[in-house]
């Protein structure tokens, strides 16, 4: 069967949604992007930040195979950024706490 798409367009929040990618909240009234569809006769919708969907498909376009079905982790990477993003500013983190313990 696979994935049948139903909606993928951007909308205005009419009440707070979490976002697929990040985890983050996004507000009400906010513009977001929906999409949804039947993935194996389940019904899924999500719901994005603007900048997380564009993350995400910048990982799809960086990726040699991309599977959108379960290509990735829900709300593990930080807002806006793809995972190598995001795994880079985790060590920039490190780095830097590091650097500011040894500081002292
Ligand atoms: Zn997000």
């Amino acid at each position: 069967m696979g994935y049948v798409p139903l909606a993928d367009e951007e909308r205005i929040a009419r009440k707070p949604h979490r976002c697929i990618w990040c985890g983050e909240s996004i507000a009400r009234a906010e513009k977001y992007h929906y999409a949804s569809g039947i993935f194996q006769s389940d019904f899924q919708d999500n719901h994005w930040h603007l900048e997380c969907f564009g993350a995400m498909q910048r990982e799809v376009d960086q990726a040699d195979y991309y599977d959108p079905n379960d290509g990735f982790d829900a709300y593990m990477h930080r807002r806006g950024m793809t995972e190598d993003e995001t795994d880079e500013v985790g060590r920039q983190e490190q780095m830097e706490g590091v650097e500011s313990e040894n500081g002292v």
